[in-house]
């Protein structure tokens, strides 16, 4: 495949997880494709050596494994992407109508660029739990594909300090405006009833009982640059790494044990009962491996690759990074270090997936946070704390990370996925 051919791809899984509940469709749609069976974890589970399957949290987190015909290999090969990004969600009573423009109340998800929020065509998706015709609850997911909102600027001439020293007050500035009313018997239920009625015909909808909704930019993914050097959309961090896990998940040939979760609630800390701090993983592990022994030897044979995209250097700003250490788009994945492990690689680790990039003939770049600054975190440092597993924390570069549209290379998604191919199908 080409990493022409793969940005094809990767742009219609963009183009299609608008939130983490979407996301984590798309991605279920492709394992059951591939012949993966679905298990809920209030079953009691039959599993077969060689067989694929998945598991689904709250509908945002998503853990998929294949295991290996052979029963006497003990570890695994982990990955770790996660499922959300940083957004505007839907206040429960969130209707404001006043002189004739109904607005919505948000609040601020996770750490985004909210200046990049405004004079965008903004969407909204999410999931809708509702009581049907026999009072049975149900979720639903649902996404207007097209633009509903706007949060417009305020012209220049009315805030001329816009340029210097404007500060955005997240309460006042915020709202969503949806639309314009006659009256005041505007019901933002009613609006979510007709579109789950649009979506799903044959639903009987009694009450709608709440939802978890967010605002997304419609904007779709585009290669951009001169020669079309960049690849620009919304949610790269982290529906990349995501994409990057499931196409290497669904290889033929992958050898021995292999997982990949795709995590939601990593934004905001990854404390939550589908985040990566809560006990998704190591229940599934524990069913996987029920004896104390056993799982001991597995967490310890394991090897453990948790992707988020990395800080590249931006042209305009050098001096916010290391002068030793400078990653460029287009140039290869990165590895993250931290010396107080924020995030989870060491050497040791770090050599695991250098051989692989040697192997698979990509090139690999080396990121430190620079010291006058504080450094983000990711899923790593909690799975290798809470498992004990080795574990490396790499990610494609990227700017303007947490920007309502972020930029990486061209090629960047491709090389990565070139090495975790290689990481699934390798023995190790
Ligand atoms: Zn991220």
């Amino acid at each position: 495949m080409s990493f022409q051919q793969f940005n094809i791809e990767l742009f219609d899984f963009l183009r299609f997880a608008t939130t983490p509940f979407h996301a984590v469709e798309y991605l279920s749609r492709l394992l059951i494709e591939a012949g993966f069976t679905q298990l809920h974890e209030k079953n009691s589970w039959q599993l077969e050596p060689g067989s694929g399957y998945f598991c689904i949290r709250d509908n945002g987190t998503i853990l998929t494994w294949k295991t290996a015909e052979n029963t006497e290999i003990t570890g695994w090969k982990m990955l770790a992407a996660h499922t959300d990004s940083p957004a505007l969600q839907i206040k429960p009573l969130p209707e404001k109508t006043s002189n004739s423009y109904t607005q919505l109340g948000v609040e601020v998800y996770g750490g985004p660029i909210l200046a990049t929020w405004f004079d965008r065509d903004l969407g909204i998706g999410g999931r809708v739990t509702l009581a049907d015709q026999d009072g049975n609850i149900s979720i639903k997911t649902i996404d207007f594909k097209r633009p509903v909102a706007t949060i417009p600027n305020l012209a220049i001439h009315l805030n001329r300090k816009v340029n210097e020293e404007y500060s955005i007050k997240r309460q006042k500035h915020l709202l969503p405006l949806l639309c314009q009313t006659v009256g005041d018997d505007f019901s933002f239920h009613d609006v979510l009833r007709r579109q789950v009625e649009e979506e799903y015909p044959q639903l009987v909808i009694k009450e709608i009982l709440g939802f978890d909704l967010f605002c997304y930019d419609t904007q779709e993914p585009q290669l951009t640059g001169l020669h079309k050097d960049f690849i620009s959309a919304g949610r790269l961090d982290n529906l990349l790494s995501c994409f990057i896990g499931i196409k290497s998940m669904l290889q033929r040939d992958i050898q021995g044990n292999c997982l990949l979760l795709c995590s939601n609630h990593e934004e905001i800390g990854s404390s939550s009962v589908a985040g990566a701090q809560g006990n998704f993983l190591s229940s599934v592990l524990t069913r996987l491996t029920p004896d104390a022994a056993e799982h001991a030897r597995m967490c310890s044979a394991s090897h453990f690759i948790s992707m988020d995209n990395a800080h590249a250097l931006h042209p305009n700003f050098i001096e916010k990074h290391d002068p030793q250490h400078l990653p460029l788009l287009n140039h290869g994945p990165i590895i993250k270090y931290n010396a107080n492990q924020r995030y989870a690689t060491t050497s040791r680790s770090a050599a695991l997936f250098k051989s692989l990039c040697l192997e698979a003939d990509v090139p690999v770049q080396e990121f430190v946070m620079q010291n006058d600054l504080a450094c983000g975190s990711t899923i790593g440092p909690i799975v290798a704390t809470s498992l004990g597993i080795q574990t490396v924390d790499v990610g494609v570069p990227s700017l303007a990370m947490h920007s309502i549209r972020e930029t990486t290379g061209a090629k960047d998604p491709y090389m990565l996925s070139k090495v975790i191919d290689l990481f699934l199908t390798r023995a190790l």
